[in-house]
């Protein structure tokens, strides 16, 4: 990782011509073939009790600049565990991850938190806010951790609270909402600092059908709009049609790449071809 990135980032949070720019760069770069992650061969065995659970037994896993991945497998297969590891979150035992071709098992622990700072927003099933804190403080702790002027941190909190249709209720607490409305804090949260890559670990998981549809639509339409690279693991098939691509994991296992053209989605019934 170069020093000048956080300097990069940071002219296209300010100005939106920058923003288009990196978009364009980013749709550039896609058109490149490169890939803003790729995990070889990775692997992960956890210790339980006297015994090892393989979580991940070798997987391979290529995402494209701007592509929206569902990674689709039943609980169990390896889903969270693998967002971990393209997340920075933990370590693989076998395999690298590299992150806009840079191996994240190289950097150091500063490089490591900028990465996740600034260029992996996280969304969790369980929303992960802090409850007593307001939205727009929940919404601000990335960029106060990031050392953008607390002002600033506030105009753009409220701008991303707006942009997932909670303008009205920056000062509610995550105790005061629902939960359809504590995971779009979650999602102003997770683009805070204008990432490249959202990751989000079953963001409908505790939501009822119809309010897990709009967070999904909203994660699409940030895709859309801002060029944001979206890698969900859910076992929501809701997700499938909005999706680019979807990798099927099992038992710790990709066993397949679809893309959606290959997709026959009919309502309340979905065939893979
Ligand atoms: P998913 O997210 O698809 O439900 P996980 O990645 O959470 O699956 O889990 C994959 C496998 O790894 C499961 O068998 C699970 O029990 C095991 N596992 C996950 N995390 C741990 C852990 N911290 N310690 C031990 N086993 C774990
Ligand atoms: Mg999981």
């Amino acid at each position: 990782m170069t020093d000048q990135e956080p300097e990069t980032e940071a002219a296209g949070a300010e100005h939106p011509e920058s923003a288009k720019a990196a978009k364009a760069a980013k749709a550039a770069k896609h058109a490149e073939g490169t890939y803003i992650v790729r995990a070889t061969e990775v692997r992960k065995v956890f210790a339980m009790g006297g015994e090892e659970v393989h979580a991940l037994k070798g997987v391979d896993f290529k995402v494209k600049h701007g592509e929206y991945i569902a990674l689709m497998g039943p609980s169990g297969s390896g889903k969270s565990t693998l967002f971990n590891m393209i997340g920075g979150l933990d370590k693989p035992n076998a395999g690298k991850v590299f992150i806009d071709e840079v191996d994240i098992a190289a950097l150091s622990a500063y490089e490591l938190a900028w990465l996740r700072c600034h260029k992996i927003g996280y969304i969790f099933q369980t929303f992960n806010l802090i409850p007593v804190a307001t939205a727009l403080d929940n919404v601000m702790l990335p960029m106060l951790f990031a050392d953008v002027p607390a002002s600033e941190a506030q105009d753009k909190a409220v701008e991303l609270l707006t942009k997932v249709g909670l303008g009205e209720r920056v000062l509610h607490k995550p105790v005061q909402m629902s939960g359809g409305q504590q995971q779009r804090v979650a999602v102003a949260r997770a683009l805070a600092n204008d990432p490249a890559i959202v990751l989000a670990d079953e963001p409908t998981g505790n939501l009822d059908s119809e309010t897990g549809r709009q967070i999904i639509d909203l994660l699409r339409e940030i895709n859309d709009t801002e060029g944001v690279t979206v890698i969900s693991a859910t076992h929501d098939y809701k997700m499938l049609s909005v999706s680019d691509r979807i990798a099927w994991l099992t038992d710790g296992r990709i066993e397949r790449f679809v893309r959606r053209e290959e997709l026959d989605i009919q309502e309340g019934h979905t065939d893979v071809r």
